[in-house]
């Protein structure tokens, strides 16, 4: 898809900053998406617009989008400062990281747990396996929603504190951490580009084939 076509007016519904520097933005959902897929949204109708995955469910009246503030980037420390009623602009829904029915392990860091929250809310909850890492206590977005319906499947990994109930680290350290993985489960990566590719070759070293993982860098 070309990024700067197909872009459509919405309205803000709702922003709110859920912990320092990370917002959620809602906005009327216009069209159908697989979980997983991402959009493109501008402030301005011909600016470079940037990507969001999409953390809402499918069936979700409004579209859900989680990010973060680049304190020297271009879009995101004014889409903080946006209002309900203010525009931007969005394409629909487009990307291959799409869910799947069978069993499933979600590596997310940072903003990078959008997209399961938005398998999540799409009723893809059954063998699914949920690492996500995020630095404080506070960086665990979606966890009040995440925690009851996956229970012991969702390992928060704590890189800047110790919280109880949580790994002390990295995602990638609990990764290492591992002794054995299952072959025929699929692996998403999500997050970073250094997160994502270190989490790859330790995949790789303890056995999960490289066609059974996918990846979302959010570059
Ligand atoms: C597939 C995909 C999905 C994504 N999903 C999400 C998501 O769900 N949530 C989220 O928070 N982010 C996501 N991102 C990242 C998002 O698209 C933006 O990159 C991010 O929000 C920063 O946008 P910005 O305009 O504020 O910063 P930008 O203006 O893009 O700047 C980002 C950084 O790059 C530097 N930079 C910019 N231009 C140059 C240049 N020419 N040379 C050198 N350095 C430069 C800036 O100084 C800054 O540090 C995703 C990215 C991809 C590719």
């Amino acid at each position: 898809m070309n990024l700067s076509e197909k872009l459509k007016r919405v309205k803000v519904e709702a922003i709110k900053e859920i912990a320092r520097g990370v917002y959620v933005l809602e906005y009327k959902r216009f069209f159908e998406f697989e979980a997983g897929q991402i959009i493109s949204i501008a402030l301005v109708e011909n600016e470079d617009p940037r990507m969001y995955s999409i953390a809402s469910g499918e069936q979700d009246p409004n579209v859900q989008i989680l990010f973060n503030v680049v304190n020297d980037g271009q879009l995101t420390p004014i889409m903080a400062e946006l209002e309900v009623g203010d525009f931007i602009w969005s394409s629909s829904g487009f990307g291959r990281f799409t869910g799947t029915e069978g069993e499933a392990w979600w590596i997310a860091q940072g903003t990078g747990i959008a997209p399961f929250a938005s398998m999540l809310r799409s009723g893809q909850t059954r063998n699914k396996y949920l690492i996500h890492g995020g630095r404080y206590r506070e960086s665990f977005y979606f966890a009040d929603e995440l925690s009851p319906v996956l229970g012991s499947n969702y390992i928060k990994c704590c890189s800047g504190e110790e919280i109880e109930g949580a790994f002390t680290g990295r995602v990638t350290d609990y990764l290492n951490s591992l002794t054995r993985l299952p072959v025929e489960a699929l692996y998403y990566l999500c997050g970073s580009s250094e997160m994502v590719v270190e989490a790859r070759d330790i995949l790789i070293k303890k056995g999960v084939p490289f066609r059974k993982i996918i990846g979302e860098i959010y570059f």
